[in-house]
């Protein structure tokens, strides 16, 4: 029984080796597992049981599937985290020296937007059961198709009503929490990014990562639409190396090899004119895809066409990671090399910062040098008195060739500098930078430094709440004062890979840092008293040599 079984799987993968469909799997048989997508004709999603089986029995027919824990959401849900490689390293320690570039992919994000969450378990099934497949010669793949598993589990065909299918319905976009968990990356408040900064971006470092979403808005004909990181305060080489070299190509193999066309992702700046332009995302780290690119890594924004029905959308997500993995293997070797510079670049900057050296705390958006061609339709405008009007596609296509605006370029900079000094004091928030990765000290010894002071004028809250905080802006002036700072003084120096990330966290007028999230709040506004008190964190401009000690994590 067993053996006859086998010989079935055997014939199976061999159909499956010498076919070269480009899209869906091939591979069937009595055990090879389906998603519930698969199986329910595209009527339903998977629901976290289902993902594991799924897993489980995937496991069974191959040793190149392992799992780890990314984390244990709010209610209690261990988040798997999947290892696929040829063969799978036990540890990230088993990759030194070893070619092999990782690439992850992160699915389910906000739990309502699901096609990813079936088109990973599809991709690692293809992969690790079709012997023709080239990825694992050159990749090791770490997936996480169920990131936002609370949210999946709330399914009701209430949820995103608007989008046609699945018809048994989707989750929610927040977690357990109710965060949503695609503006959490900077303050880390959900077990499901510190999760993912740790297990993942931390430990496996992968160079390339993904994160799979549903448009919301305008209606075009392409069924993927996706985006690099777009935060100018990233490395630019790497920023322009995905912009000009792997969006083209990303998007000749998606129309080449899959005939399925790629758009750079965005809407229409004014949809009541598109011809002034379609634009891209917000350029702030809070967005999983600009932080990971602030790391110094290729990082890609995927968003499926919500209104395509439910199997054109994972199709079109399957394909699409696919030719990222096409283009992934074709280019590992690159790859290596532009990250490895990235970080090099990030520590030599840190080293002596320059006069010039600024850190963006406002930015403009520009249009790219190339216009872009979006397959769109005409457009009925119902006006709705007293709120906002409706937009109806009509049936008549209309091509636009518009304007691109996705080049943030820096408005308005501040001094990058050589290190941040923080009060002995500020624990918690040394232990938010660790949670990073980033590497914090303590003074050894006392030291008087010349240090650039920022004074607050101006701190505003915003009126509405938003992901259960009051976020600041801060306005005031810096100036030069020279301080005596006591041992324990933690040091952060930013002649480090993660040394942009520790300026974005650190800046009094960063637009994502952790002033913005309240983490300073009660050091800048006196007991009593009008105005301010000095922002805690000084910046140390100019290099100097300082006996410290490197505090460890826990
Ligand atoms: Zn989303």
């Amino acid at each position: 029984m067993k053996s006859r079984t086998s010989r079935v799987l055997c014939l199976f993968l061999f159909v499956a080796a010498v076919s070269t469909a480009a899209t869906a799997s091939q591979i069937t048989g009595p055990q090879v597992p389906r998603t519930v997508a698969e199986s329910t004709d595209y009527d339903a999603t998977s629901r976290y049981a289902d993902v594991m089986a799924f897993i489980r029995q995937l496991q069974r027919l191959s040793p190149l599937v392992r799992v780890e824990t990314l984390c244990a959401s709010a209610e209690g849900r261990d988040v798997p985290l999947l290892v696929v490689g040829k063969p799978v390293p036990a540890s990230p320690n088993a990759l030194h020296s070893d070619p092999r570039i990782v690439v992850y992919i992160q699915a389910n994000i906000h739990a309502g937007e699901v096609e990813g969450k079936e088109a990973s378990l599809m991709l690692v099934r293809d992969i690790v059961l079709d012997p023709g497949a080239p990825y694992l010669d050159k990749i090791v793949l770490v997936v996480a198709p169920i990131f936002n598993a609370d949210g999946n589990e709330r399914i009701s065909p209430e949820n995103r009503s608007d989008q046609p299918g699945p018809k048994q319905g989707v989750g929610v976009r927040h977690n357990g929490q109710n965060l949503d968990l695609n503006r959490d990356s900077m303050k880390l408040e959900s077990p499901e990014l510190r999760g993912m900064v740790r297990n993942v971006l931390v430990r496996w470092d992968p160079l390339i990562a993904v994160d799979c979403h549903t448009t919301d808005g305008a209606y075009h004909e392409e069924t993927v639409t996706w985006s690099w990181a777009v935060n100018p305060n990233g490395d630019l080489p790497l920023l322009e190396y995905q912009r000009q070299k792997m969006f083209p190509a990303v998007n000749a193999i998606m129309k080449d090899k899959y005939r399925t066309p790629g758009l750079g992702y965005g809407m229409f700046k004014d949809f009541r004119a598109p011809e002034k332009g379609w634009a891209t995302f917000e350029p702030q780290p809070r967005y999983v895809t600009n932080y990971i690119g602030l790391r110094n890594r290729l990082s890609i924004l995927d968003e499926n066409y919500v209104h395509a029905d439910f199997k054109t959308r994972v199709t079109g997500n399957y394909v699409f990671l696919k030719a990222v993995l096409d283009y992934a293997v074709l280019h590992s070797d690159e790859i290596l090399r532009l990250t490895a510079e990235a970080d090099r670049r990030a520590v030599s900057r840190g080293l002596a910062p320059k006069e010039a050296d600024g850190f963006g705390i406002d930015f403009d958006l520009l249009a790219l040098p190339d216009p872009i061609t979006v397959h769109s339709y005409e457009m009925q405008i119902v006006e709705r008195p007293g709120t906002w009007p409706e937009i109806k596609k009509t049936d008549r296509k209309k091509t636009w060739t518009v304007p691109y605006f996705a080049d943030y370029r820096i408005k308005r900079s501040v001094r990058f500098p050589f290190a941040y000094l923080l009060p002995g004091t500020q624990a918690d928030v040394a232990a938010k930078l660790l949670e990073h990765g980033i590497t914090a000290e303590r003074l050894e010894e006392p030291v008087r430094l010349e240090v650039q002071t920022f004074m607050p004028k101006d701190v505003k809250g915003a009126d509405r709440l938003y992901q259960g905080h009051r976020m600041n802006t801060l306005r005031g002036d810096y100036t030069l004062e020279t301080v005596d700072f006591p041992a324990g003084t933690i040091v952060v120096r930013t002649a480090q890979a993660l040394g942009v990330l520790a300026a974005y966290l650190l800046e009094p007028e960063s637009d994502d840092g952790l002033a913005v999230w309240n983490f300073f709040d009660r050091d800048i506004v006196p007991q009593w008293g009008r105005g301010y008190q000095a922002y805690p964190v000084r910046k140390l401009l100019q290099p100097a040599n300082l006996a410290t000690r490197t505090i460890k994590g826990d």
